[in-house]
């Protein structure tokens, strides 16, 4: 991936929505991240570009559906990723401060996080997507916008010994270094319409950032056996970790008793 700016440095992050998520089955498929700062920043613009979309889409649909995101933004990035031109867009935003045709340059204001659209507290969606501006283009923005130093991002795989990816199981992440502190996610869902795209290069399913560097061990558990990895994470890295687990089994249906 390029690498970006983060446009709300101050905001906390929604972890439980991740990328590729369902919010364990409360909300419809998550393509972006989800950010939300308390002092009310304003986001900035993640690289250099062109806002191309700075309007409301009551008209017109851009996500789900109609007034998905309320007002968004979306800039197009100078700089192409293999070939292919990158958009950033910037969801459920209000008191815009820029307008379609205008140049942007890295770090200027875009917008502040607000509640337009399909969005109960303040916050900023923002979205990477990469060949073509549209919803089933999209990327996780964790492993696009430059991590902060002193920590590291992990794209990881979580595999069938046949390559085919586990799909909405929990990960957790074990910091070895500490305290026992962890953080959890979920691996990518997938849909008939494949929304959700790992990065052609890593092919991760799930991904845990930005995270203090250090040792850590990442864990699981699926049909009743634990897996346990280590991954170091290296500050300012993208740190790969791999689990294949045993195969799928189909559940043995249990005799019932006869009335
Ligand atoms: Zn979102």
């Amino acid at each position: 991936p390029l690498s970006i700016a983060d446009p709300l440095p101050t905001a906390g992050r929604n972890t439980g929505y991740s990328y590729g998520s369902d919010g364990s089955g409360r909300y419809l498929l998550h393509n972006g991240l989800d950010m939300a700062d308390e002092a009310d920043n304003l986001a900035v613009a993640v690289a250099d570009g062109t806002v191309i979309v700075a309007r409301g889409d009551q008209e017109e649909m851009f996500g789900w559906r109609c007034d998905w995101y309320g007002e968004l933004v979306v800039i197009r990035l100078d700089e192409s990723w293999a070939d292919q031109p990158v958009y950033a867009l910037y969801g459920h935003i209000k008191d815009v401060q820029v307008s379609e045709g205008q140049r942007v340059e890295r770090g200027e204001p875009v917008a502040r996080e607000g509640t337009a659209g399909v969005a109960v507290v303040p916050h900023l969606h923002l979205e990477v997507r990469v060949g073509s501006n549209t919803f089933g283009a999209t990327r996780n923005p964790l492993l696009w916008i430059e991590p902060w130093s002193g920590g590291g991002i992990i794209a990881g795989r979580l595999l069938d010994p046949d390559g085919r990816a586990w799909e909405g199981v929990t990960v957790t992440l074990i910091d070895r270094n500490g305290p026992a502190e962890f953080l959890n996610t979920w691996t990518y869902l997938d849909d008939p319409d494949h929304l959700i795209r790992p990065e052609p290069a890593l092919a991760e399913n799930f991904v845990f950032g930005p995270v203090a560097a250090g040792n850590y061990d990442v864990y699981t558990s699926i049909q009743g056996v634990e897996y346990r990895v280590p991954v170091e994470v290296v500050d300012g890295q993208i740190n790969t970790v791999e689990i294949v687990t045993e195969p799928f089994r189909t559940p043995t249906p249990q005799p019932t008793a006869t009335p």
